[in-house]
């Protein structure tokens, strides 16, 4: 028994070395990419404990090899705004990891947008994709374009340039780009619209997120924000806890946000508070989603001005105070990083019981580990927000079949396969000594299916 306790110390103390070897390695290669390390420093370290019971993926330097892409393409999108100027915009794509189906990402447009952002996206990307239990592989890509006030025309123009370069890399059985912030169902149709003009065919599944009129799915647009509360009950129904009768607080009021927000009421919930980058509305009596809705769905208008058609809520400008309101449910469905170690504890001593990460990496790792610790549940970003991507791979299994499922049976899967997730997550923590960790449990199983399909395919 001590023979064999002395051996699990050295596997892990050989994992331990190792991992600290890998990523000393990839911090070397890319010093400045502060949100790619970031990203890569969090899964590398949940990963000690497989890579101990495991020592074929050290033998294989795996860790190495995952966190490099297999390509980055970096090129010029050059276009004329309203008023015949030229401007110029650097656009990204990262192919990061085909192991186990063609790449599948986002596309963000967002002045923020840089090389490490991008890979950072893309990593995460990898073991999410592999999470939903599809066959793809991990990609992403933006450019630091911002939509913001723009006109449509110079919408169309800016997407239909970036699109000239971008097809030259994508295919349905390539790389198939989807939506992110700042890229919803308009700007995926002028890149649609762009690709087939270019291709001269009608690839329907070469991007997803379509409109339901040619290739779409039904549930796609939905999908992040439903999948994300779906995740979040299940995980809640473990601990006798519901949406039901609950408070919420989401930040954002994108996609993302607007979604888990109709899905939480319908499920029960009162959300009381949701934020744009300017700052938060705050209705103690829940928020009317019909404006919310009306405001930045349809109408590229402030948050601010939900408060003109509703004199009973309050508007703060800023957008860390949105934390401070107090819940029992908090969903972050903004951005990177837009809740700290600070804001966390606030949550904490407010009383908060969940926490479901629905945008990426939301919540710093400081952030993170405080929840984890003080034993609040916690659903992380890979797991909790995978919905979308999912029901994109649904989209382009509708796409080569030529069917079209219902709203009605897109949903079950994407609630099926959201329970799977949690349910693999929780399995995969409790057997690697990490119970109750599904942040842990969730890096733990995307990551060795895709590498043991990177073993199976050689040193490619
Ligand atoms: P959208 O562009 O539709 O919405 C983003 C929202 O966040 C906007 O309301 C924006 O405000 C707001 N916002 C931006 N920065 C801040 C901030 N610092 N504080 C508060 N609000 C802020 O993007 P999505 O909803 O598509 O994406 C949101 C997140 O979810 C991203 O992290 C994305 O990567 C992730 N995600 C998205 C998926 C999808 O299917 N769309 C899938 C999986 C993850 P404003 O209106 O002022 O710009």
């Amino acid at each position: 028994m001590q023979i064999l306790e002395r051996v699990e110390e050295t596997d892990i103390q050989s994992a331990r070395d190792y991992v600290t070897k890998a990523y000393e390695t990839v911090r070397k290669r890319n010093r400045h990419e502060s949100e790619f390390l970031q990203a890569v420093k969090e899964i590398f370290d949940s990963l000690v404990p497989v890579l101990a019971r495991h020592p074929k993926y050290i033998e294989h330097r795996i860790l190495e090899r995952i966190a490099e892409p297999e390509r980055m393409i970096v090129f010029k999108v050059p276009w004329v705004d309203d008023q015949g100027n030229v401007q110029v915009n650097r656009g990204f794509r990262v192919q990061f990891n085909s192991a186990i189906g063609p790449y599948k990402g986002g596309i963000r447009f967002h002045p923020s947008v840089n090389a490490s952002i991008i890979k950072f996206l893309g990593f995460e990307q990898i073991f999410k994709n592999s999470l939903t239990g599809q066959p793809i592989g991990g990609g992403k890509g933006g450019a630091d374009f911002d939509p913001k006030g723009k006109s449509d025309r110079e919408i169309m123009s800016f997407t239909q340039s970036f699109m000239n370069e971008l097809c030259k890399y994508m295919g349905p059985d390539t790389d198939i780009p989807a939506g992110d912030i700042g890229v919803g169902a308009r700007e995926i149709g002028y890149m649609f619209g762009q690709y087939k003009k270019i291709r001269g065919r009608y690839d329907a599944g070469v991007l997803t997120g379509k409109g339901l009129e040619y290739g779409g799915s039904f549930t796609r647009k939905e999908a992040t924000g439903y999948g994300l509360v779906y995740f979040v009950e299940e995980m809640m129904k473990d601990q006798g806890l519901s949406f039901k009768g609950s408070t919420v607080v989401v930040s954002g009021s994108g996609n993302v946000a607007l979604y888990a927000m109709e899905k939480a009421a319908q499920f029960g919930a009162k959300v009381v508070a949701c934020s744009d980058s300017d700052g938060y509305i705050y209705d103690k009596n829940g928020i009317h989603l019909d404006t919310v809705k009306r405001l930045k769905e349809f109408g590229n208008k402030r948050i601010s001005e939900y408060v003109d058609e509703h004199p009973e809520a309050r508007y703060f400008t800023g957008c860390l105070g949105i934390w401070s309101v107090p819940c029992d449910i908090a969903l972050p469905c903004a951005t990177q990083n837009e809740m700290d170690e600070k804001a966390a504890q606030v949550l904490i001593e407010n009383g908060v019981k969940a926490i479901g990460e629905g945008a990426n990496m939301p919540c710093s790792q400081e952030a993170a580990r405080q929840f984890l610790d003080s034993g609040i549940l916690f659903g992380p970003a890979k797991a909790a927000n995978a919905g979308g991507v999912a029901v994109s791979a649904l989209e382009m299994a509708q796409n080569s079949t030529r069917l079209r499922w219902t709203a009605e049976e897109t949903d079950a899967r994407l609630r099926g396969i959201m329970t799977d997730i949690y349910r693999k997550s929780v399995k995969a923590a409790s057997e690697y000594g990490r119970a109750g960790y599904l942040t842990d449990g969730c890096n733990i199983a995307g990551f060795m299916k895709v590498a043991d399909a990177m073993i199976a395919q050689g040193v490619v």
